[in-house]
C-alpha cells in the first residue's frame, strides 16, 4: 500500500448496498461483499448487537460494525481510524444512509417448473427465507422479485421487517468475519 501516508488518514465514503447473504446459522452463513460499501447485518448478527458489515475497498475483507460504533452526523455514520484486518488499510469510514434502510425478511416457496408444486430446500423446509435491506416493504418485495424471477418459479408468502435483539455481551469482541 504505497498510497497510505502515516499521520494522514484518508476518509472514504461507503454507500449502502444490498449484499447477497445466505444462510440462517453460523454454520451455513455465506456473504458476498461488495468492496467499498456497507450493508445492514442479517438477522443472525443483529441479534448479537451487530448492525452492519463493511467491505474493504482494497482487499474486500468484511468487518462487523456494532450498533454503538461511530457517530451519526446527518444520517452518515462516521467511524474514525478504522483498520482493515485483511490488508492493514486504515481510514475514516463514512457509512452513508445509516438510518434510512431497514432489514426485511422475505418468506417464499420455490415451485417446480412444470407442476407448480412447492419444492423443499435441503433442510426439508417448504417456506424459505431470504433477507434484504430496503427503504420500505414494497422496495424489499420488488427487489426480491427482480432477482428471484431469473431463478425459476416461486411464490412469495410474506415480507416483514426484521427487528434486532441486542443481547449476548460475550460476543461483543467478535468483530471480524472471514468470508
Ligand atoms: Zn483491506
Amino acid at each position: 500500500m504505497s498510497d497510505i501516508v502515516v499521520g494522514e488518514i484518508k476518509t472514504i465514503n461507503f454507500p449502502c448496498e444490498a449484499w447477497k447473504i445466505d444462510g440462517e446459522t453460523m454454520m451455513d452463513f455465506r456473504i458476498l461483499p461488495i468492496p467499498g460499501s456497507w450493508t445492514l447485518a442479517p438477522e443472525l448478527l443483529l441479534r448479537k448487537g451487530i448492525k452492519a458489515l463493511v467491505s474493504c475497498p482494497n482487499c474486500k475483507q468484511a468487518a462487523l460494525i456494532r450498533h454503538d460504533m461511530g457517530t451519526v452526523v446527518n444520517g452518515v455514520n462516521e467511524i474514525s481510524a478504522f483498520r482493515c484486518v485483511g490488508c492493514g488499510l486504515t481510514c475514516n469510514l463514512r457509512l452513508q444512509h445509516w438510518d434510512k434502510r431497514k432489514l426485511f425478511c422475505i418468506a417464499y416457496e420455490a415451485l417446480d417448473a412444470d407442476t407448480g408444486v412447492a419444492v423443499p430446500n435441503n433442510k426439508g423446509e417448504y417456506v424459505r427465507k431470504e433477507y434484504t435491506h430496503a427503504l420500505s416493504r414494497q422496495e424489499a418485495f420488488s427487489t426480491f422479485v427482480e432477482v428471484r424471477k431469473t431463478m425459476g418459479r416461486f411464490r412469495v408468502v410474506d415480507v416483514g421487517e426484521v427487528i434486532g435483539f441486542f443481547g449476548s455481551e460475550a460476543d461483543k469482541d467478535q468483530t471480524n468475519l472471514v468470508v
